[in-house]
């Protein structure tokens, strides 16, 4: 008897996306004259920041050519972002600062949570596009990331404006793969970056490094298509092999029970 070969299930993530229209935080040297850094969303930018979000799972799907399925839930923060702390060299809603308005919607489980708020511009607030931290407990062991929504104006008219957002929650999963033993050989640190481009044969940018594409279109899609396909080269003087998530990779971290199987283990038991 032949069997015939059972295709993959995608891996699944059941993400959280809180948007925080109001900040009314002390942070920096303003907090220590009594300041507050402080500013509301307009509703326009609640709204960008809110189909962002929801994009997501389409954009990653497509990337990933449907070997990630993210279940998005969107919610709109009803309070206020009242801390930041001191993270690196900048300030930022750390998953004890934003706990307060991601709490509420942990009553699911939750893979992996990303806060979007606004900042009143001050340098210190937005040393980075976004900071992300692995698996933490007080969110029952999901992946957060924080990012900063200010550049929103200019998701209408950038190519591939999810592309950070991407960004910040690979690396929640880099996280979670290496945890389950896969090398940077395997998989690599999600900035190594310099000097790679594509083993797919048919890709448009397979004659340009990620780099090169990035500097020409403003994107980094093709890095993030190969990251989540297995399909990245190697670096000059590296040996061929199969580098980044392929399906089977991706399963190594059983797949979440479905809504009305809590409890029961979904995993699939395959390994790569
Ligand atoms: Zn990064």
């Amino acid at each position: 008897m032949t069997l015939s070969p059972d295709p993959l299930p995608a891996s699944r993530w059941r993400f959280l996306g809180v948007v925080a229209p109001v900040l009314d935080a002390r942070a920096g040297w303003l907090s220590a004259l009594g300041g507050r850094h402080q500013r509301a969303m307009a509703d326009e930018e609640v709204d960008a920041c809110v189909a962002m979000l929801r994009s997501l799972p389409g954009v990653v799907a497509d990337w990933s050519d449907a070997s990630v399925a993210l279940e998005v839930d969107v919610v709109v923060a009803d309070a206020p972002l009242r801390r930041l702390a001191r993270v690196g060299a900048g300030w930022w809603a750390d998953p004890g600062a934003a706990l307060d308005l991601v709490a509420p919607h942990l009553g699911r489980p939750r893979d992996s949570v990303l806060l979007l708020y606004p900042t009143d511009g001050a340098p210190e607030l937005r040393s980075a596009w976004g900071y992300t931290w692995g698996t933490v407990d007080i969110l029952g062991r999901a992946g957060f990331s924080a990012i900063v929504s200010d550049p929103w104006p200019g998701w209408a008219t950038i190519e591939d404006p999810a592309h950070g957002f991407v960004h910040e929650w690979l690396h929640q999963v880099e996280g979670v793969y290496r945890g389950l033993g896969l090398s940077e050989d395997e998989l690599p640190s999600l900035h190594d970056v310099a000097d790679r481009r594509t083993t797919r044969p048919d890709a448009p940018d397979r004659v340009e490094t990620y780099v090169e594409h990035e500097r020409r279109t403003g994107s980094w899609r093709p890095w993030y298509r190969d990251y989540m396909t297995g399909t990245v080269g190697p670096k000059t003087g590296e040996v061929p092999r199969t580098r980044g998530l392929t399906r089977e990779r991706w399963l190594r971290r059983p797949n979440p029970p479905m809504a009305g199987e809590a409890g029961l283990d979904a995993g699939t038991g395959r390994g790569a």
